[in-house]
């Protein structure tokens, strides 16, 4: 099957004992035994959940993986990664990244004595003379957040491989979604993502999930999904799997959108950068367009006129939301220095590359027009304090 046809069908048929198309939501925390350990492969909710079996087989054959894993969110998906790792480990790190795992890393697993080194991952020699003897993991975004920065995939996957030490390539795809790139095809071990985003894609739920294409990989990183039990609850899970019936066609509509109005944007006489790797002057297109599909509903930008004004900018705009998230039907903006990436200090920022100044947008799925002329009328808004 091709992927707008698993996107509704995979993991999902229809109910044997009802008929009911759709996947029903089993709210039972625990399952009735024929005799102590023997049932129908469920025995405690947190263990696994009907509804939950079925996300988890559709994010992994949208992912072309053979094993998927769902979590309450995608920073407890990324947990899960990061305790199967042991103290004194290593992980390299690209650096422009989403706050919250950045946070994570250097917050919480630090203390367990997990180490941490951010690097450029656009950057293959950066990658390779960050690694270490006891480098574990290699964790990637891209297109990263919020620079929309592209790092080589396939590249750092045979990077990884190379090495004796079995490093695993763990690539966050939440900012392209399966839809526009498969990093396991390109040989990523990991791929995580927060399904709050585009899988979910309508704003409404907190999510999370890991795909794998190996056995072994899948054994450890199910018995940390039970053993921590950071899981989704069935509502949940089936939220995410109703807003997956839909990638498809809403990707295809993000990446249109915001392809014009990055070259609107980009055409803008106060309009100082933009961001977009499909743009055919962004440093990043040739491998966006050898590695994606197309190039996602991000863009990132800053007007002319420092941070004051950019600040301004995110505060007149009618259509654009003032939120953080990203992936959903509405358009959103932000400021990433005080939202998102608050929590990534000054300095790191800076090494980053990452302006004060820089604004995100979430490009939505409404007209065209109406968000172009909302930006332009904000622009013009934002020129006086
Ligand atoms: C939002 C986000 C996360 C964290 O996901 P939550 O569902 O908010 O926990 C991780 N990575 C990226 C790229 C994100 O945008």
């Amino acid at each position: 099957m091709r992927f707008s046809t698993q996107a509704i069908h995979a993991g999902q048929p229809p109910d044997p004992s009802t008929g009911a198309i759709m996947t029903p939501v089993y709210l039972s925390s625990t399952f009735v035994q024929q005799a102590p350990g023997q049932h129908k492969g469920y025995d405690y909710g947190r263990t696994a959940n009907p509804t939950r079996s079925a996300l988890e087989a559709n994010i992994a054959a949208l992912e072309d993986g053979a094993y998927g894993l769902a979590f309450a969110s995608g920073l407890a998906a990324e947990s899960a990664v990061l305790q199967s790792l042991s103290s004194g480990d290593h992980v390299v790190c690209g650096q422009d990244l989403y706050g919250g795992t950045y946070r994570l890393m250097t917050k919480v697993f630090a203390r367990f004595g997990i180490e941490v080194s951010f690097v450029d991952a656009t950057s293959l020699d950066a990658v390779r003379a960050a690694l270490r003897p006891n480098t574990k993991i290699i964790w990637l975004e891209t297109p990263s957040n919020p620079l929309l920065t592209v790092c080589d995939i396939a590249a750092i996957a045979q990077l990884a491989h190379e090495r004796a030490q079995g490093i695993k390539l763990v690539v966050d795809n939440t900012f392209a979604s399966p839809y526009l790139q498969q990093p396991l095809r390109l040989g990523a071990d990991i791929v995580v993502h927060s399904t709050t985003k585009y899988l979910g894609g309508h704003s409404d739920v907190i999510g999370g999930a890991l795909v794998v294409k190996d056995e072994a990989l899948y054994q450890a990183l199910k018995f940390l999904q039970n053993a921590v039990g950071a899981v989704p609850g069935p509502l949940d899970c089936f939220l995410v799997l109703r807003g997956i019936k839909t990638l498809a066609v809403r990707m295809r509509q993000h990446c249109e959108n915001a392809l014009q109005l990055a070259r609107h944007l980009a055409a803008h006489p106060e309009v100082r950068q933009v961001a977009y790797p499909g743009l055919t002057s962004s440093p990043h297109h040739a491998l966006a367009s050898r590695q994606m599909r197309a190039y996602g509903g991000m863009i990132s930008l800053e007007l002319q006129g420092g941070v004051e004004r950019n600040l301004r900018f995110t505060t007149q705009t009618r259509l654009f939301a003032l939120a953080e998230s990203l992936g959903g039907v509405e358009s959103l903006i932000g400021l990433p220095t005080l939202m998102t990436h608050a929590s990534i200090p000054a300095e790191q920022r800076q090494q980053a590359g990452l302006p004060d100044a820089m604004v995100r947008l979430s490009v939505g799925l409404e007209d065209i027009e109406d968000l172009t002329e909302d930006l332009d009328r904000a622009i013009t808004a934002s020129r006086q304090g």
